[in-house]
């Protein structure tokens, strides 16, 4: 099964979708990784999920990445006595440490490392930024807030404070008991959400320690701040513009969508687009045209991957939102256009080897018109370089690990198979000349330009750059191969 297209996609499993017939019928419309959102959901439905995916992906003989989204410090307000009060702008009460119930005088804001961090002057958002507060008077301990705009507080509602980094764990313990379940089922990749700081990644990093590919979820206005701090510390990256739109004005989201797009593109860390892509697909099987003009738009900025979250999760029509994002996504990479924007963003050249034998592995195959290149990689390091600089052929990445395969399903143009390393140089033009036919990449005679390290066998960086054809003469036996 090959994809078409070059960016991927990555759906929410929920309700509406983790079925294992659903899930095949997902993977097969399309999606390359699927995501189980640990902000609902108990663990037995993650686990569900989980098994569906694998399923799938050996049911569909091509590796499905599965990445583990952690809920993170969401700040929140304490109860009130009535469930919720009226405000109107100009409104004062306090927030405070007091378990008792509120009202419209105070309520509790069970936080003291955010009263720490605020100062009079500051906002506080409530519910999604449905409600903007004004701080004024402040101790360590509580502070007085005036509306400014809104009509209704509620328990525990979620709490932002966008111009303070509040010093607060990255992993709350529920995220620290979720991480645990989800290196237990063996995820692929993990996503921390509110990252503040590159401290904030370090931690997660520490915990996972190898056993998944780290994401950080970029929706905070104090993380696009330090950006490429917490670029040090990622695997990859997401443009989570749900709650970074209620952080920021929304003028300022699509400007930190190609802020984020372009850091990681340089690094060549894979990023995702996410959150409203195609939002009005929860209850409609067509989106509208300003949402496929936003899944167009990302692909045409080069994003890895782009992602469904409410559409796959919960709505009405699954299956139809992947299948017309599939859609938009590949006519997009069929404009002719296309492949001058993704030629236009090159990362400066840095000093690493590789970097030069991607480079000049891109131009050779430009110049010799070649069907693909065949990336031999072991924890896939010299295959996410070869995408950073997102070459026009499909990029056929072997690699002897499962777990470097299903990591790389995110990442662009890539097509991640399992297949051994090569033992020597006739070897290795064999291997690569038989799998890219085998899954349908190369037809006889054509190019393909190979990438692979030496000595073989041993693990390091790619170091050798071939030249090879796939021989005229096994055509008819590669073609019925293939079929089979
Ligand atoms: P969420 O993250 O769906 O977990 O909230 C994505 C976003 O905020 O855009
Ligand atoms: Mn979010």
């Amino acid at each position: 099964m090959q994809r078409a297209r070059r960016a991927r996609i990555v759906a929410t499993l929920g309700p509406a979708s983790r079925a294992p017939g659903t899930v095949k019928a997902l993977a097969q419309a399309g999606v390359d990784v699927f995501r189980l959102n640990f902000s609902h959901g108990s663990h037995d439905d993650h686990a569900a999920a989980f098994k569906a995916v694998r399923g799938a992906e050996m049911a569909l003989k091509r590796p499905l990445g599965i990445l583990a989204d952690l809920q993170g410090p969401k700040l929140r307000l304490g109860r009130f006595a009535d469930v919720e009060i009226e405000v109107k702008p100009g409104h004062k009460m306090r927030f405070d440490l007091n378990p008792a119930l509120g009202d419209e005088t105070r309520v509790q804001m069970p936080h003291p490392e955010i009263f720490r961090a605020l100062r009079t002057g500051m906002l506080l958002l409530i519910d999604d930024g449905r409600v903007r507060l004004r701080v004024g008077e402040r101790t360590d301990e509580w502070c007085d807030v005036t509306v400014e705009s809104g009509s209704k507080l509620s328990d525990r509602k979620g709490v932002a404070v966008p111009e303070a980094v509040v010093p607060v764990s990255a992993l709350t313990p529920k995220d620290r008991e979720d991480l645990a379940f989800a290196l237990r089922l063996g995820v692929d990749w993990v996503a921390l959400s509110f990252v503040q700081k590159a401290e904030d990644m370090a931690e997660l990093r520490q915990i996972v320690d190898g056993q998944a590919a780290c994401l950080a979820k970029i929706e905070k206005p104090q993380a696009l701040n330090d950006l490429e701090s917490i670029l040090d510390y990622c695997d990859g990256v997401m443009v989570a513009r749900g709650d970074l739109g209620v952080e920021m004005e929304p003028e300022e989201v699509p400007v930190a969508q190609k802020k984020i797009l372009r850091a990681a593109r340089q690094r060549g860390v894979p990023a995702i687009v996410a959150t409203q892509m195609l939002e009005s697909m929860t209850s409609s099987p067509a989106p509208t045209r300003a949402e496929a003009s936003d899944v167009a738009n990302a692909v045409y900025e080069g994003a890895d991957a782009l992602m469904l979250s409410a559409e796959t999760a919960a709505g009405d029509y699954p299956l139809e939102a992947v299948t017309i994002m599939n859609r938009i996504m590949e006519r997009v990479e069929r404009d002719p256009l296309w492949p001058g924007l993704m030629d236009a963003d090159h990362a400066g050249m840095d000093i690493h080897d590789v970097d030069a034998l991607v480079a000049a592995a891109r131009k050779a195959a430009e110049a010799s018109t070649t069907a693909c290149m065949v990336v031999f990689t072991t924890l896939g390091g010299t295959a996410r370089r070869m995408s950073r600089e997102r070459p026009l052929q499909p990029v056929l990445a072997l690699t002897p690990k499962p777990e470097t395969a299903r990591r790389l399903a995110l990442v662009w143009g890539l097509e991640p198979r399992l297949g051994d390393q090569p033992s020597s140089l006739e070897g290795l033009t064999d291997d690569a000349v038989e799998a890219a036919m085998l899954y349908g990449l190369a037809e006889p005679g054509q190019r393909i330009l190979i990438l692979a390290g030496t000595p073989f066998g041993a693990p390091g960086a790619a170091n050798l750059l071939r030249l090879a054809h796939a021989p005229a003469h096994v055509e008819r036996g590669a073609k019925r191969a293939r079929r089979t």
